[in-house]
């Protein structure tokens, strides 16, 4: 199988709501996210620290145990193998869910019809992107996914990492109406992690405090 795998969890409860899966981390992504939490993964220079065989070993062993494989990263779909691992895994009876920030929407597009799930990020609103991922075209990338995926008609979760160094209650806000106008009916805003911020006085807790009730379809997860 022509992917670089960065890492596998063995067994997971909380990368894909609701299942048990095992998940594998691809290496490589092309954005970076000044609060990414697997800064490893994003150099795609970096040498594979498992092999498929193992991958594979893990899921004939847990066949009827494990409902499903996610495939997370770094970015999974900037791996062109990607598309025939989630279809081996598929025809070993195995659901398959996805995290991605979209960074590949034409690839995505067409991974689709092979996935049950996905979780995707969407970072803010377009015009917000480049100054969280340092790069100019990723928001347009990113909310084309998000049209894929609603096109689709896949099951799916949007998460939105909140970092009050980048967001606003507003900005939120208007986030919130955008998505939810667009058909987002489950979106989960996951408070970011900021080493000394208490110190600082940045909390994303604090910020999403400022929005009060939210919204049916839309929840909190702690850092
Ligand atoms: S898109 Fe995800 S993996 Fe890539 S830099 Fe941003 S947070 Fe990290």
């Amino acid at each position: 199988m022509n992917l670089t795998i960065a890492g596998l969890a063995r067994l997971s409860v909380c990368d894909w709501p609701g299942r048990l899966v095992a998940t594998v981390f691809l290496q490589g992504c092309p954005w970076q996210c000044r609060y990414c939490h697997n800064p490893a993964l994003i150099a795609f220079e970096t040498a594979a620290e498992v092999e498929w065989g193992e991958v594979w070993a893990h899921l004939l062993a847990r066949r009827g145990l494990l409902d499903a494989v996610v495939f997370s990263g770094g970015e999974p779909t900037a791996q062109a193998g990607l598309g025939a691992a989630a279809a081996t895994v598929r025809e070993l009876g195995y659901q398959v869910g996805l995290h991605t920030g979209g960074a590949y929407p034409k690839r995505l597009a067409s991974l689709l019809p092979e996935l049950d799930w996905v979780g995707l990020d969407i970072k803010g609103l377009p015009e917000e992107y480049p100054a969280i991922t340092g790069v100019g075209t990723s928001g347009k990338r990113a909310w084309a996914a998000l049209e894929s995926v609603l096109a689709a008609g896949v099951a799916f979760e949007v998460r939105t990492t909140v970092d009050p160094r980048f967001h606003t209650a507003a900005g939120l806000v208007d986030l919130i109406a955008t998505l939810q106008a667009e058909g987002v009916s489950q979106l989960v805003l996951q408070e970011v992690r900021l080493p000394g911020a208490a110190s600082t006085g940045l909390s994303a807790a604090r910020l999403l405090d400022e929005l009060g009730t939210l919204p049916a379809g839309v929840s909190r997860r702690a850092g």
